[in-house]
């Protein structure tokens, strides 16, 4: 992998160590060189000095304030004199009997190191202190790890550069189409700013990449790069929160500076939920965690600094809980791209299937297609990982290529771990969905709703949905009527009518589509005064108080009677809204079969071959406006 780190040399740790080490030679050379070498000048009685003046053997004195140095006469020629030491008393006299002996004399200067040596003794024993704090911290907080305490407010995003070898490409990338196609504009973005920027549109900052685990978010960021071929930095949301109090914040804001030099550029932010867990979330106020707090309202605070003529610097960033996010970070001017990745179709399956198989040897009677219409639910991750595990069952078995047979023991292991991980859908469940599901669109086709079929999906998408019907509202709708809603409701419960009808059970997978169902009624006898029965009244209150009326019936007071009433207008809503969707159902019970049979092959059907299957069905209800 193409990875260049920032040079990681301690140099924290370096400097703490010199520091640390001429410290303790200072102080030695301080305390016990004086001792060792002592003034190697004999000191004599002023007296004695005196003496030697007056009796003309002195040729030389220096007068100092706490010494005076003196050179005797030679007894022999050609070589200096003793050199004596005495300490000065008061004696105003000196100079004269000095000048009357005509001795050279002047005064000391002042000792050449006095300045130096009082600036370092302010300066060292300071710094000595800070080198024993480099050198434990560096020690305890460090662990050892490259990381020196002096860089903790370096980030550590790793830099990927262009042109290194094995630079990833979209090509590497397959299964995620939509995804990659919103992806490439960004990479126009960071070839061509310019462009942009003269036409006067704003380049987006944040492009937020949500999908389930292994679906390749994270890949697809890198691909972008080596698309665009600019400097990547990456980081884990989790780096961010990490270690020193503080300090997350000061990390975002270098990030930042460096991207800035080298724009234009992305930050890549993998697992974002890490840093961007929704404030009012988990925890609430009390004992919050001030440290990604910090981080977070960094992070967005940098993410407004750049501005319309600032360097293109594109924020990426990665998520599989895009639910628990702030919501501040979606706002416009931040993460307000989204762009999902989702698990791989049936043919997205077989093009990951492929890049992978053309890294092993593969037997020939190898079909892959087979192998893609086994592995539904499987994301980008599992079916990279499954070639390897063939490969490798065709090794421990002493092949030479790795053969059909390997593969489908491979499926059976990766299965295997999956069931607990995500959901994998075995036959019997697939079908299920499929009716399930093509009930949904039925239905939804058939009355008003305001809402039109785009898409049946039996592939698991997101955390809970086993399979989806995409409904796409025809246009911005603020006001409902009661027959849409009624509309609306049975379609909910279509894909329950479905299961009903095919198999004559009913599976867990609708509880979701009941609990909204019945939200949606309650709703309309309680709030939109929609019951004939109840008459125009508000039953359910305003606004709840959350932290007075916790736990309380949200519900108006109300006689018994009435709450009765009220649960059995909500009941006979839901039940008429039952009967319609199986009663349109039983009406096109072939359509409902060719449709589900036509699903289980291709598992997605959308777009004009979609609209064409719908168009044949019988009953249609125009939606009625009132
Ligand atoms: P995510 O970040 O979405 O959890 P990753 O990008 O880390 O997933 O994917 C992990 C690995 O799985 C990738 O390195 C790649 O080998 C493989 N992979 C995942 N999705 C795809 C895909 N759509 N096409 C090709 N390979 C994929
Ligand atoms: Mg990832
Ligand atoms: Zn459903």
């Amino acid at each position: 992998m193409s990875i260049k780190d920032k040079p990681k040399v301690p140099i924290s740790r370096i400097i703490g160590n010199i520091l640390f080490v001429s410290g303790v030679l200072f102080l030695l050379a301080n305390l016990l060189l004086p001792q060792l070498f002592g003034p190697a000048i004999p000191r004599v009685p002023y007296s004695l000095f005196i003496d030697q003046v007056e009796g003309a053997e002195v040729t030389e004195v220096l007068v100092g304030d706490k010494e005076i140095r003196y050179r005797l006469k030679s007894e022999e020629e050609g070589k200096p004199g003793q050199i004596l030491s005495t300490t000065p008393i008061f004696d105003l006299e000196l100079p004269k009997r000095l000048e009357a002996k005509g001795v050279k004399f002047a005064a000391a200067p002042p000792p050449r190191n006095s300045w130096l040596g009082s600036v370092i003794g302010w300066v060292v024993p300071p710094l000595i202190f800070v080198g024993i704090w480099w050198f434990f911290l560096g020690r305890g907080a460090g662990g050892g790890g490259p990381q020196g305490a002096l860089s903790f407010t370096k980030s550590k995003a790793k830099v990927y550069v262009e042109g290194d070898s094995g630079k990833i490409t979209f090509d590497d990338v397959a299964g995620v189409e939509e995804a990659k196609t919103e992806l490439e504009e960004i990479v126009e973005f960071l070839k061509t700013p310019q462009r942009y920027i003269d036409i006067g549109a704003r380049i987006p900052r944040g492009v937020l990449l949500v999908g389930p685990p292994g679906t390749g978010k994270t890949l697809l960021a890198k691909a972008v790069a080596g698309e665009a071929g600019v400097p990547f930095f990456s980081i884990s949301g989790s780096e961010f929160v990490e270690l020193f109090v503080g300090a997350g914040a000061a990390r975002v804001r270098d990030l930042f500076e460096q991207a800035k030099q080298k724009a234009p550029c992305i930050i890549f932010i993998d697992e974002l939920d890490a840093i961007g867990k929704s404030r009012a979330g988990s925890g609430g106020f009390v004992g919050g965690n001030d440290e990604r707090e910090q981080t977070l309202n960094q992070l967005l605070t940098e993410m407004d600094g750049f501005g319309a003529g600032d360097a293109t610097v594109i924020v990426l960033a990665a998520t599989n809980r895009p639910e628990t996010l702030d919501p501040a970070l979606l706002r416009p001017g931040r993460f307000d791209r989204q762009v999902l990745v989702d698990r791989p179709d049936l043919a997205g399956r077989l093009k990951i299937l492929e890049i992978y198989a053309q890294k092993i040897k593969l037997d020939s009677e190898v079909d892959l297609k087979t192998i893609a219409a086994r592995t539904p639910g499987f994301a980008g991750a599992d079916l990279a990982n499954l070639v390897n595990e063939a490969a490798l069952l065709a090794a421990r078995g002493k092949h030479e290529k790795v053969a059909q047979a390997d593969f489908n023991e491979a499926i059976e292991r990766v299965v295997a771990g999956l069931e607990k991980k995500s959901r994998v859908l075995n036959e019997k469940e697939k079908k299920i969905v499929a009716y399930h599901e093509v009930g949904h669109a039925l239905v939804g086709a058939t009355l008003p709703g305001g809402s039109k079929v785009a898409k049946i999906s039996i592939v698991p998408r997101g955390m809970a949905a086993l399979g989806y019907t995409l409904q796409m509202p025809t246009e911005d709708r603020f006001l409902l009527s009661e027959s849409e809603l009624r509309g609306q409701i049975a379609t909910l419960l279509g894909g329950r009518a479905a299961e009903e009808i095919v198999f004559g059970s009913i599976t867990t997978g609708a509880s979701n589509d009941l609990q909204r169902a019945t939200d949606m009624a309650e709703q309309m006898v309680t709030t939109y005064g929609m019951s004939k029965v109840l008459g125009p009244l508000a039953y359910q209150k305003g606004q709840q108080n959350t932290f007075l009326g916790d736990g309380m019936n949200p519900r108006r007071m109300v006689s018994d009677d009435t709450a009765k009433a009220i649960d059995e207008e909500v009941k006979e809503i839901v039940e008429t809204a039952h009967q319609k969707a199986l009663s349109i159902l039983n009406d096109n019970r072939e359509l409902l079969e060719s449709i589900a049979q036509k699903i289980l092959e291709v598992e997605v059907i959308e777009g004009d071959t979609l609209q064409e299957l719908l168009g044949q069905v019988k009953g249609l209800e125009l939606a009625s406006h009132s």
